[in-house]
């Protein structure tokens, strides 16, 4: 039976801009909430919808999708976050509002969840009385480090040596350059700015839960018990990813996959193929996309990159490259495959798949993390450094590539990273921690797991509200 039978409807909220790595966690969220019988809408910026749309499945009866504007014209381009972020507090503020007031002339909103990118949604949603969480999308690691540094928690060093050593409470020591970028002044203020706005909007938030789970992140989450505890619910990937039946059909991908390397993948021998993205944000310099091309080309193994095409408003390093030489692709013609854009979920289950050389962004660790596929941690920027740092020294489930002085990984470092997860003595290894978390990622959402108990708290809370209102 589920846990809101026979109570009245739970419709909930989601707030949210539509990019990739922030809407896939929402959406999965909105998965595990419909299998508990919550209705979900989510709300999200207008510049998504015909992509979001064009998917004809993209609206069910249980999500339904609604569009805000971010106050910029469509073809605004939003790689200037400056403005972006500007704007959309002004403006997409106002406009969100609206929604929110036409939408609950129907129906009532028992809670609405935001994720940090938006925290003047908290604001708004406060304006119109509606209980709020928070749904941390990255590691609780991040939200730790976030919060102890905007709440004065803990002593920082200066942020001018990328050597220097960092000590928290409950993970393990880092150095400036773990950090989660936003905080560094090399980085671009606003950013910094909207997550000190989201710590001081916290106290209007009744729940804070996490993409992430407990059996990864014991101490990290242990360690915010005494402050503003996180509540792990994650895993948050879709459902067919762990072995369960798929809740919904409701995709919102940005961006067509090419299916064809679903094929391609089955014509290569298990435990061969290394597959390379990094996400839907960063591109790398040209330098960097020649060292990798040169380790693949001299590696003879098996590889599916993903490189894509568009500047969308994300990380690019000077002298972006969005295609690979043409004679690359002759040369490995046959053993290598390069797309725009894959199913990464799908591709990531494959047998195929040896190794993934990743940026780290939270989604994609996730995705690595449910399937037992070691990484190559390539971190650029925001939560990716961090994650990197995890997944070598906490998680174990991989190794970090490490940059020369001109920020470039050399030729001979990429060889010494696919070797260590591939065959070096510590490939087995990795895949033995590896395949350990895939089991646990399963444990805690399992009935009586860390983290369906908190799910399933959260959803007995919001209830215990819905019916003081009613009554
Ligand atoms: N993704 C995908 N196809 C690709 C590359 C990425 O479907 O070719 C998905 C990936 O599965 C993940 C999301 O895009 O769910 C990227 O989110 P993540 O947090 O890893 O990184 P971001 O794009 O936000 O930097």
């Amino acid at each position: 039976m589920s846990l809101v039978d026979e109570k009245p409807n739970i419709n909930i909220l989601m707030v949210t801009m539509s990019l990739q790595g922030h809407i896939n966690p929402m959406l999965n969220f909105a998965k595990r909430l419909i299998s508990k019988g919550v209705h979900v809408t989510i709300a999200t910026t207008e510049d998504g919808r015909s992509s979001m749309l064009k998917n004809k499945d993209a609206n069910s009866s249980e999500i339904k999708l609604e569009f805000f504007s971010d106050g910029l014209s469509i073809d605004f381009d939003r790689s200037d976050t400056k403005t972006l972020l500007n704007t959309i507090q002004e403006k997409g503020r106002k406009n969100l509002s609206n929604l929110i007031t036409n939408l609950t002339k129907n129906q009532t909103f028992s809670c609405a969840i935001v994720n940090p990118f938006v925290p003047w949604a908290i604001d708004v949603i406060a304006e119109h009385e509606i209980p709020c969480a928070l749904l941390w999308i990255q590691a609780s690691a991040c939200y730790s480090i976030y919060y102890r540094y905007f709440k004065n928690i803990d002593s920082f060093p200066k942020f001018d040596d990328p050597n220097e050593k960092v000590e928290l409470p409950g993970l393990p020591l880092l150095e400036v350059r773990d950090l989660p970028s936003f905080i560094l002044p090399s980085y671009p203020l606003h950013f910094k700015e909207l997550l000190a706005d989201l710590y001081k909007a916290l106290d209007k938030v009744k729940w804070v839960l996490g993409a992430s789970f407990y059996e990864i992140e014991e101490e990290i989450v242990k360690s915010m018990d005494s402050l503003t505890p996180i509540y792990p619910i994650g895993p948050l990937v879709p459902p067919f990813l762990l072995g369960e039946k798929e809740i919904s059909d409701v995709n919102v991908d940005l961006w067509n996959a090419e299916d064809s390397c679903l094929e391609w993948l089955d014509n290569k021998p298990d435990s061969s193929v290394i597959y390379i993205s990094f996400g839907s944000l960063v591109v790398l310099s040209k330098k960097q996309m020649n060292n990798i091309a040169i380790t693949l080309k001299n590696s003879n193994k098996n590889f599916l990159w993903v490189v894509k095409p568009a500047n969308n408003g994300g990380y690019e390093k000077e002298d972006a490259a969005y295609e690979l030489p043409e004679e690359f692709l002759k040369e490995t013609e046959g053993r290598g495959l390069v797309v725009k854009w894959c199913a990464q979920q799908k591709v990531l289950m494959h047998p195929a798949v040896a190794c993934f050389i990743s940026h780290c962004g939270w989604n994609s660790t996730l995705e690595t993390l449910v399937n037992g596929v070691p990484v190559i941690g390539w971190p650029s920027w925001t939560d990716q450094p961090t994650n990197a740092k995890l997944i070598e020294n906490v998680f174990k489930n991989g190794v970090k590539v490490k940059y020369g002085e001109d920020g470039v990984a050399s030729v001979e470092e990429i060889e010494r990273c696919i070797k260590d997860v591939m065959e070096g003595p510590n490939a087995a290894e990795i895949k033995k921690r590896a395949m350990e978390i895939k089991e646990s990622a399963r444990k805690a959402l399992e009935e009586g797991g860390n983290s369906s108990k908190n799910l399933n708290q959260f959803i007995s809370e919001i209830n215990g509200l819905t019916q003081q209102e009613v009554q």
